[in-house]
């Protein structure tokens, strides 16, 4: 595929510039990220963009679609990946944090489990 069909979506990213502009909540990002090869994800609302298809980085997607950031999980001796999910193909990928992602961000996905607890949380002290 060699053309794309919406041009209006085009991140200056895809030409190889230095930065791109997050679909979510318009912060222009610097594609340097610490502790990552590559960002693939906005360090203020953590939202991505469906770009990869079966590698990190290969943009191979034609799905351009945001990803939500639903999740996050924990990996080895601690290292935190954040799981997205597609809002256009519902597709899930799991992501590294950066190391200047926004903490709070961070910390409102991890909890958000915890704040919506499917049974009330007294019946743990009855088990
Ligand atoms: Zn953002
Ligand atoms: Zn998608």
């Amino acid at each position: 595929m060699s053309q794309r069909r919406d041009d209006r979506s085009r991140s200056r990213a895809d030409q190889g510039a230095r930065s791109f502009r997050c679909h979510h909540c318009r912060l222009d990002v610097s594609l340097w990220a610490p502790g990552t090869q590559h960002r693939n994800h906005c360090p203020n609302c953590l939202y991505s963009r469906h770009v990869d298809d079966r590698l990190p980085g290969d943009r191979a997607s034609e799905c351009r679609a945001r990803m939500e950031p639903i999740a996050i999980a924990v990996r080895g001796a601690g290292e935190w990946v954040i799981v997205h999910r597609c809002t256009g193909c519902a597709e899930l990928s799991s992501n590294r944090t950066a190391g200047d992602d926004n903490p709070l961000s961070l910390m409102r996905i991890a909890t958000r489990p915890l704040a919506q607890p499917p049974f009330p949380l007294e019946h743990l002290t009855r088990l």
